[in-house]
């Protein structure tokens, strides 16, 4: 299939051709003709699968034929968990949108309101904004609904997991009642169910499977070590592989900034991106590590989420994360759009519940290696036995922590959103992806086939 039967007009598919696209993904395939024959639409997918682009597309088609925005209306309303999603989105409509005349413009906590007040006021076609901000906005009349026909909620259960369920329906109560309406959420959990009934009118539903997209592609392997040991390896693997592009999650803002300086005094180049850095700065670590003037991006998981960053090929899980999903996010930014990639975890005795939660989630025992030198004096226990997982409800995860302050900073400025911590829930769709993973060099590989 190519992007010409589907139906969009000439000045995004030369669009679409000089970003170098040549097939449309399947959500893409999917969702496009369903936006622009007008349905509602509620799609299961996740960051890396082209999904921006499934809504982005057909919604600058539908908007190129219609009246253009009066004074601080908006036309389209992108709503998005993080400050830079929404950047990312708004890149995106722009770049897409470069041909057409049609005005966009992106709104988020954590900088300055005025100058987003003033870019409102000629009106908008299309606004990518973060909810509270957005509410802010609107409180302060900068911007106004009564010309909006199509609302995207993009990255839904992260909205609900961040906390913004309150900010989301306050939105909803003054958009107009007559409008399309695009959910797209990783997963369909009840609690997303639950906002979809009052929001979705007899929606075509998609859903496609990121085993055809990063799983496949993603090699993924346990470095059982020490965890006094786990900064020393991390070292040695990038200088002895030579990664020139690496993101690697941690837990913390705190443990982020100490191992960034730690790999800057062996001469990596490294940049820490966390809720508690600057939008300016976290923008600069971003641009510096796509352009490789950085080569280690150390990142917290929700500052991480969603980043759009071109076929990364190397992640590192420093630590395994509270939260099983996370570890699903975090991969799911290696191999994009066909590239392969790894993703290696440096795991220590103390985190084998943390492991065990990850390879319940993923169905997999994920294959586990010892680095010559990095035994470990603690040995990692063997992996528990895999469960099935019980599809649709949500799970508990009893060590579930939510980093409030990076959460709510990076998803918007402050507001006192509380986390949820409801709707933790296995994601169940990246089944048995990672039996293939190859050793490389000289480890020692060690056997975990009891386990299985
Ligand atoms: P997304 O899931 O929207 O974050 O997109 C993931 C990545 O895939 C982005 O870097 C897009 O530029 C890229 N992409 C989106 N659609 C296509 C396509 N049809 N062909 C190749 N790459 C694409």
């Amino acid at each position: 299939m190519s992007f010409t039967s589907l139906g969009l007009s000439a000045p995004i598919l030369k669009a679409i051709t000089e970003q170098g696209y040549d097939t449309p993904s399947p959500i893409q395939a999917q969702a496009i003709p369903a936006v622009l024959a007008g349905d509602d639409v509620m799609a299961a997918a996740q960051t890396g699968t082209g999904k921006t682009a499934g809504f982005t597309l057909p919604i600058l088609e539908l908007l190129s034929k219609g009246q253009s925005a009066k004074a601080n209306q908006a036309r389209a309303l992108i709503l998005t968990p993080t400050r830079e999603l929404a950047a990312q989105i708004s890149e995106s409509v722009e770049n897409y949108g470069k041909n057409l005349s049609l005005k966009s413009t992106v709104v988020f906590g954590g900088v300055k309101i005025n100058p987003q007040m003033t870019r409102l006021r000629g009106g908008v076609d299309i606004l990518v904004a973060t909810p509270g901000r957005l509410l802010d906005l609107y409180q302060q009349r900068a911007v106004n609904f009564k010309q909006l026909e199509i609302l995207v909620l993009d990255e839904a259960d992260r909205m609900l997991d961040m906390g913004f369920l309150r900010d989301i329906k306050k939105i909803l109560a003054v958009l107009p009642k007559q409008r399309q309406n695009l959910l797209f959420s990783a997963t369909f959990s009840p609690d997303i169910r639950e906002l979809a009934k009052g929001l979705v009118n007899n929606p075509v539903e998609i859903s496609v499977s990121p085993k055809n997209t990063t799983a496949e592609t993603v090699e993924q392997l346990v470095y059982p070590v020490d965890k006094n040991k786990k900064a020393p390896l991390l070292i040695h693997l990038i200088k002895t592989h030579n990664w020139q592009q690496v993101i690697v999650f941690m837990k913390t803002k705190h443990g982020a900034n100490k191992l960034t300086k730690q790999l800057e005094a062996q001469g990596i180049n490294a940049a820490a991106i966390h809720g508690n850095k600057s939008q300016g700065a976290r923008t600069k670590a971003l641009a510096n590590f796509k352009d490789g003037t950085v080569n280690v991006l150390v990142a917290t998981d929700i500052a991480a989420r969603g980043l759009d960053i071109d076929q990364l090929p190397q992640v590192v899980n420093f630590e395994l994360p509270n939260v099983p999903e996370d570890y699903v996010h975090r991969i799911g930014r290696t191999g994009r759009a066909g590239a392969s990639g790894q993703a290696v975890s440096l795991v220590c005795a103390d985190e084998i519940d943390l492991l065990n939660d990850v390879q319940h989630v993923i169905q997999t025992h994920l294959d586990r290696e010892i680095v010559e030198g990095f035994t470990p004096v603690h040995p990692l226990p063997e992996s528990r036995k895999l469960k099935p997982l019980k599809s649709g409800k949500p799970k508990k995860t009893k060590s579930a922590k939510f980093d409030h302050k990076d959460g709510q900073r990076s998803g918007d400025n402050a507001r006192g959103h509380k986390p949820t911590g409801k709707n933790r829930r296995h994601t169940g769709n990246t089944s048995n992806n990672n039996s293939a993973n190859k050793p490389g060099g000289n480890r020692r590989r060690v056997n975990n086939s009891a386990t299985k």
